[in-house]
């Protein structure tokens, strides 16, 4: 009986700790961090509860359980083509795409319910999307050691998602099901504000967050002054009230920060990177691992509460600014691909840090470095933040995509890209890259033998296009990412990625003994390849020695040789 009383008396205490909707975090004093099935079922219960609340499945991931969002409207509405109709301001926030840093799933599950409570003032023009966890693998896979020298909190995900992929490199690839299916989500919501939530190593300093931007010249246009000259200083202003000195993502490695340092470039491979590609204002949020686990969710919180003020107050200039950028992006015929810090200008920024020396190592002897805590100082550090274009290519009218190459295809579609397909086999005159060189990196990166160095050679070729293959105009939302995933010499292409890995081998070849005589006839009956040949053969003495190189060459200039080889399979009309 006694039993069954004390059961009863549980029940009814686990139901108000529910009702309150408590966190884990908050229960433990700051000191512990969400499990997967907890947060999976507080949202679930913060659904219920609350009408301006609403937690749907936005597609698989690499584990059994779907990728969730979690939504929040005040006058309850979930419709994205009403909020898009009503021109809200949407902020996407996500949430442990590495698992080991968690700030951001505590801080989330308190944001959301305060908003839902009424404790903080969610503005009526503004709606929320946040990704409770996007690396559920690596939630799954819990431990206390993966985070070395992390302040907290006692366990923690690990950074590897359930192919052991980092997640924050993925998406342009898309090798995971779930960046598929957050990509998707992107697509479809279109937020003017992503917000990706992490958490940091490298110096010690006094700042408990720093904030990645996207590097302004690369986001480029009217977006890129905004943000440098409106949003990112409203965000600071925002946190000084709060007593947090934000200052830009610490990007120094290998010296210490008050040698000052470069603005972080995120290329598209990145969340917040490829946010970009579709003109949405960017950030990363990054607390220093430490700082205790306690003041990293508190500063998350504020960070996050810090936008959802701004975007009430500027929402309509924000948006405004992403509209006049997206339409000056389609007018732009010179569209830059890659980028190179520009160290001819620089800003400067009030850097609170603490003194650092070097002492002997207890584990070599070796002089190693060492921060000391009881000297803090504040300096004015250079911060590099320029950057200019290293390579810029001319925009096309549109890309000719075969079908053949289905897992380019499927990603353009996931990508919510606007194709036609080609009625019946024809041939027609398009602008074709030849592979020229490139350089390929001996170890695996993320799965892909990533090239760079790549160069080519840009010619006009009569092509054979198939029924069924795909015409992708350049006159859509997508037209940042697919220049920036079609071009084959920029950084984070699918060929860079080795999409196209097939065409860099010859398929066809010929016998040496048999080619010869028929090598011979055809310089007989072509002049000018006769003539090509001996100027090959003067240009280069160590070809002029080398039969086979010769051969070679001749075949290499004759119908006989394979045009798809080297030949770039995605074609330009330009
Ligand atoms: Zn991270």
């Amino acid at each position: 009986m006694k039993r069954w009383l004390f059961f009863c008396f549980s029940l009814l205490l686990a139901s108000a700790n529910a009702q309150d909707f408590e966190t884990v975090f908050e229960r433990s004093g700051g000191t512990q961090s969400v499990t997967y099935q907890q947060l999976i079922k507080y949202y679930h219960e913060l659904d219920e509860q609350y009408a301006t609340i609403r937690m749907a499945e936005a597609g698989e991931t690499d584990t059994y359980y779907p990728l969730h969002v979690v939504y929040y409207s005040n006058d309850a509405g979930f419709d994205i083509a009403e909020w898009k109709a009503k021109n809200k301001l949407i902020i996407l926030i996500n949430n442990g795409i590495h698992p080991g840093e968690p700030d951001g799933i505590d801080a989330s599950m308190m944001l959301l319910r305060d908003a839902a409570q009424g404790k903080i003032k969610v503005p009526d023009n503004v709606v929320l999307a946040v990704i409770p966890v996007f690396n559920i693998g690596g939630m799954l896979n819990r431990g206390s050691h993966s985070r070395a020298n992390q302040n907290g909190p006692l366990e923690y995900g690990f950074r590897g998602n359930a192919q052991n992929l980092d997640l924050n490199r993925d998406f342009m690839k898309m090798d995971a099901k779930e960046t598929q299916s957050l990509v998707s989500l992107f697509r479809s919501l279109d937020p003017d504000i992503f917000i990706d939530n992490h958490v940091s190593d490298g110096a010690d300093y006094q700042h408990v967050m720093t904030l990645l931007t996207t590097q302004y010249d690369k986001l480029g246009g009217v977006m890129g002054k905004y943000l440098k000259e409106n949003l990112e200083p409203s965000v600071y202003r925002e946190m000084k009230k709060k007593d947090y000195d934000l200052v830009p993502y610490v990007n120094h490695w290998g010296h210490t920060p008050e040698q000052g340092w470069l603005a972080f470039h995120e290329g598209p491979r990145f969340a917040s990177g490829f946010a970009a590609l579709y003109h949405t204002f960017s950030f990363v949020s990054e607390t220093h691992m430490l700082k205790p686990f306690k003041q990293r969710v508190e500063a998350t919180y504020t960070m996050m509460s810090s936008f959802i003020r701004i975007a009430g107050a500027d929402g309509a200039e924000i948006q405004k600014t992403r509209a006049r950028q997206k339409a000056a992006y389609m007018k732009q015929s010179a569209i830059p691909i890659a980028w190179v810090s520009d160290s001819s200008s620089h800003s400067t920024i009030t850097f609170k840090g603490y003194e650092s020396g070097f002492k002997p190592s207890d584990i070599s002897g070796k002089p190693r470095l060492y921060y000391d805590k009881e000297k803090p100082y504040t300096k004015q550090i250079t911060y590099y933040d320029h950057y200019k274009a290293s390579q810029t290519v001319a925009a096309p009218r549109a890309y000719y995509v075969p079908r053949g190459w289905g897992r380019v295809v499927e990603r353009l579609k996931v990508n919510n890209v606007m194709m036609q397909e080609v009625q019946s086999d024809t041939l027609m005159q398009l602008g074709v890259y030849i592979i020229a060189g490139y350089e390929t990196s001996p170890r695996p990166y993320e799965g892909h033998y990533l090239h760079s160095k790549v160069r080519v050679k840009y010619e006009k070729q009569f092509v054979k296009l198939y029924k069924g293959d795909y015409i992708v105009s350049l006159n859509q939302p997508s037209a940042r990412y697919l220049v920036e995933v079609l071009e084959p010499t920029a950084p984070d292409a699918f060929f860079a990625w080795g999409f196209f890995d097939a065409i860099l081998q010859q398929k066809e070849y010929f016998s040496d003994y048999v080619f010869e005589d028929e090598g011979a006839r055809l310089l007989q009956a072509d002049k000018a390849l006769q003539q090509k040949l001996n100027e090959q053969k003067s240009a280069d003495a160590k070809f002029a020695e080398d039969g086979e190189a010769q051969l070679d060459f001749v075949y290499k200039n004759s119908p006989y040789y394979e045009p798809v080889h080297m030949r770039y399979p995605v074609f330009r009309l330009d």
